[in-house]
């Protein structure tokens, strides 16, 4: 039987949710815009429901929580959504980094395109960036600073709390990508300093297909995001269109659950990946990690085993677990993670280099059982 070890591509969906969203679907059937009847009113008050479900995990108002359809379009709407600002200051100038979601990196290629210029900073071979290095970027014509929380190839969480308290004194809009930190990384989250924050629910149990963009105001403003799309009210405007209220209802109680759940999530995650790590080591493959582990996140764990190629690993042990070699959004062919390049890997290291991810649901020993029969095979494929 083939366990699931991609739970940084897409997590499978909590029965709770699914439970609750099936509720949602079956029994309250309103547009939650509808004014005129007792309809809309309902499924208004789920929607706001979860709206306030959000704001509770991360420490925001709920005023400051818009539902979009996921991580890519906060991205877009987060960057894209600052054009007008960028012509009314005169700031055109972005600094991101190289290792971002492409979401990002394709967001901010466009605007470059477009005129906009930005820095892109690469991270060491710890994986991560270094604050000075973002800061160092930062000048008078800076706009916005884009660095996501936590990688999601390689699970190596990024220095915004440092970064974010210093854009913060000098008043420079910060965005975070915390699509692979949301519902984990909870408490360092809610202190963080930013000015937007961009998530997908279905990286913490929620369903596929429902995101979510927070906007922090100051002295009561929202920061100068506009909307990228047209034809509606909805979200006040920055995401206009009917409001999915089962995906949005599914995403709010994904966010509940992981604010009780989180601690002991944590903990079960990190009891595999040093289970995995103790496996590994008396395995007798010869191996590296990606990315320094102190400063990686419990559900990922990124190696490469010397001389076993990742493509041959994964086809020829698909029946047993499925894992992965890089994002899914640009898995179609076979080419080199720009991660791990960014990083500064070597070509034939990150040719043989696997991404494990896993999370709550997941059975100790089952990964651990099937963890063991891949290096097997990653013996034999040596020889
Ligand atoms: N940012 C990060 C860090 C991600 O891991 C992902 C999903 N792989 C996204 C953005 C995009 O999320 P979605 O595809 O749900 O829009």
């Amino acid at each position: 039987m083939s366990i699931y070890l991609d739970y940084n591509a897409s997590a499978p969906i909590d029965e709770r949710v699914l439970d609750y969203m099936v509720d949602v679907y079956k029994n309250h059937i309103g547009n939650a815009d509808s004014r005129t009847h007792i309809f809309g009113e309902d499924t208004r008050g789920i929607v706001e429901n979860a709206r306030k479900q959000v704001a509770s995990l991360l420490g925001v108002n709920s005023d400051e929580v818009f539902f979009t359809s996921g991580a890519t379009e906060s991205n877009n709407i987060a960057l894209q959504g600052l054009r007008e600002y960028a012509i009314e200051s005169g700031k055109n100038h972005i600094v991101t980094t190289s290792i971002e979601h492409k979401a990002v990196i394709e967001t901010v290629k466009h605007l470059e395109r477009g005129g906009f210029d930005v820095d892109f900073v690469s991270p060491d071979l710890s994986g991560r960036v270094m604050e000075e290095d973002i800061l160092k970027k930062v000048t008078d014509r800076t706009l916005v600073v884009s660095v996501m929380h936590v990688n999601n190839e390689t699970g190596m969480i990024q220095p915004v709390m440092e970064i974010g308290e210093k854009l913060c004194k000098r008043g420079i809009l910060f965005h975070v990508d915390a699509t692979q930190s949301c519902g984990k990384l909870v408490e360092e989250l809610k202190t963080l300093k930013y000015n937007m924050l961009s998530f997908s629910a279905h990286k913490l149990m929620g369903p596929q297909g429902v995101g979510v963009l927070i906007l922090r105001k100051k002295s009561y403003k929202l920061p100068p995001v506009k909307a990228i799309m047209y034809g509606g009210q909805q979200e006040h405007g920055i995401r206009p269109g009917t409001i999915p209220v089962a995906l949005v209802a599914g995403c709010g109680k994904a966010c509940e659950l992981a604010a009780t759940d989180y601690r002991v999530n944590n903990e079960q995650a990190q009891q595999i990946k040093e289970g995995l790590l103790s496996i590994l080591s008396r395995s007798g493959v010869s191996y590296h990690i990606n990315g320094d582990q102190t400063y990686c996140v419990p559900g990922t764990l990124n190696i490469c085993i010397d001389g076993v190629s990742s493509e041959a690993l994964m086809i020829s042990t698909k029946q047993f677990c499925g894992i992965s070699n890089g994002s899914a959004c640009t898995s179609r062919s076979y080419s080199p993670s720009y991660v791990l390049l960014a990083m500064g890997i070597p070509n034939n290291q990150i040719e043989n280099s696997v991404r494990i991810s896993w999370g709550r649901g997941v059975k100790k020993e089952e990964v651990f059982n099937n963890f063991q029969s891949l290096l097997d095979m990653a013996k034999q494929m040596k020889q």
